[in-house]
């Protein structure tokens, strides 16, 4: 098969690399892209970082391998090719009654990505992560056979798989569990709270009754208003609760995204001005009053202007998620927002969701407690923050996302992950040579090094 020579980055833009493309139409194709060492699979490439991108090496995009296999209408369980989107999911099962059960804040993730990262949605505190709605994975690795693994069947690649980085093999296709919907709307609830205090209680005022919940939190407050924002709470909707205007369409479907960014803004829009207008928007969007929302609004608010990833310019940008534990959580957060506050990088967007305790992939970032994500553009002063970010983090005995990090450190990597030395004795037994290789792999040390074999 051949390759073609591209630039290929992460969601944020930020670092661009030169590599050679693969695009398998099939199998076959899949197992031939192997013969081409040091290479990684894509996806969507919705990951911010340098997840799915290979510097001078290898990048296979598995998009190509997107169809439907199976599905039970009764049960609700699909198989499905690992490169179908969630969007084509939702195009083809919500009419149906289905629904993906945990879903990111973009449609457009293939399921080998959401894998990859063992992804989570507003409700990681009931529903977990990714891997708990998937119940079998078909996985092409180094040497060319394919293996099924599941909670029952090659168990220890099933579990580092999810939240792997694509660094155990291709992932060719999955057996997923879909949710039952009687609508595609959704009941929702904007909380306003004044501050960080008054936000935190909120998440756990409401955590019984409402599914799924999400904070918008502004960026640009300080003192003794740090934290305020809006938390969105909701809950999947019945045919009763919708008004009667839609209730002759319960299960309708959302017309494609229009708007789009057709090129970069410079770079100079990105300053403390513009980050206001965006967050009084932000603001009011978020603190509507309209008591039932569509999927698309609920879930999936950005994917509505395509390539909005250009807005922050040619620089790029970095979506800095990270997780702390619930303990000491009010004097934690008050502490790193005040340091962004105080700092030269500008918060662009600053999300907060609630994480619970769940089963999930070896590697994988949720833990209890409250993870912020925020996006920070590419400036010369950002490498050097973020390392200070990362040794708050890690001294607050929380983690960063390795799903959109670009910057961790090997050394704080192994801190906040001290399981990676469990991981590494899965990558070991199925990857010995180290043929699935990426940026992030190279940059955190995910890879089994001769001298430090493991035994
Ligand atoms: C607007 C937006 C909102 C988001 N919201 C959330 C959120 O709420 N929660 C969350 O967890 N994440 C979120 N993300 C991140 C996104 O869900 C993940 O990065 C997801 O993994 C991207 O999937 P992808 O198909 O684009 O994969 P890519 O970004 O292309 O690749 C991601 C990883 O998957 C691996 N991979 C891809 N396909 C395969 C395969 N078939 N076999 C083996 N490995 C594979 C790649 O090697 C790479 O390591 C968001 C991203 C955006 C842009």
């Amino acid at each position: 098969m051949l390759y073609t020579n591209q630039e290929v980055s992460g969601w944020g833009n930020y670092p661009v690399v030169p590599t050679h493309m693969l695009k398998p139409k099939n199998t076959e194709d899949v197992r031939e892209a192997l013969a081409y060492q040091k290479n990684i699979a894509r996806g969507l490439g919705r990951s911010y970082g340098d997840q799915a991108i290979n510097a001078h090496l290898y990048t296979t995009s598995l998009t190509g391998l997107n169809h439907l296999l199976d599905f039970d209408q009764q049960t609700g369980i699909l198989t499905c090719q690992a490169g179908t989107s969630l969007a084509d999911i939702i195009r083809t099962f919500a009419p149906r009654g289905w629904f993906p059960a945990i879903t990111p804040g973009t449609k457009f993730v293939t399921i080998g990505g959401a894998i990859a990262n063992d992804v989570h949605g507003k409700a990681h505190h009931v529903d977990g992560t990714f891997m708990n709605c998937v119940l079998e994975i078909n996985v092409m690795l180094a040497d060319g056979s394919t293996v099924k693994a599941s909670r029952e069947e090659h168990a220890d690649l099933f579990r580092a798989t999810f939240g792997g980085l694509g660094l155990l093999g291709f992932v060719l296709s999955a057996k997923i569990q879909l949710k039952k919907i009687a609508t595609t709307y959704f009941t929702k609830k904007a909380i306003k709270a004044r501050n960080l205090e008054e936000m935190l209680e909120a998440f756990e005022q409401y955590d019984q009754d409402y599914h799924y919940s999400v904070a918008w939190i502004d960026p640009l407050a300080k003192g003794r208003s740090l934290g305020k924002g809006v938390l969105t709470i909701g809950n999947m909707a019945s045919v009763a609760d919708l008004p009667k205007k839609l209730q002759s369409d319960p299960l309708k479907l959302a017309s494609e995204a229009k708007l789009g960014l057709p090129f970069y803004l410079p770079n100079i829009s990105l300053n403390r001005l513009t980050v206001l207008p965006l967050n009084r928007i932000m603001e009011a969007v978020q603190s509507s009053k309209a008591p039932v929302a569509h999927y698309e609004q609920f879930f999936y608010p950005l994917d509505a202007i395509q390539h909005w990833n250009r807005g922050y310019g040619k620089r790029g940008f970095i979506q800095y998620q990270f997780v702390i534990p619930t303990e000491n959580a009010v004097y934690n957060i008050t502490k790193i927002l005040s340091r962004i506050a105080n700092s030269q990088c500008i918060p662009f967007l600053n999300v907060l969701k609630k994480f619970g305790n769940s089963d999930q992939g070896i590697l994988a970032f949720p833990m209890e407690g409250y993870t912020f994500a925020i996006d920070f553009p590419v400036t010369k002063h950002l490498p050097a923050f973020i390392a200070a970010l990362d040794q708050m983090i890690m001294e607050m005995n929380g983690r960063v996302y390795l799903g959109k990090d670009a910057m961790l450190d090997e050394a704080t990597f192994k801190a906040m992950y001290p399981h990676y030395k469990e991981w590494l004795t899965v990558k070991e037994k199925y990857d010995p040579h180290n043929l699935f290789s990426s940026n992030i792999s190279r940059r955190l040390e995910l890879e089994v090094m001769p001298e430090k074999a493991l035994v």
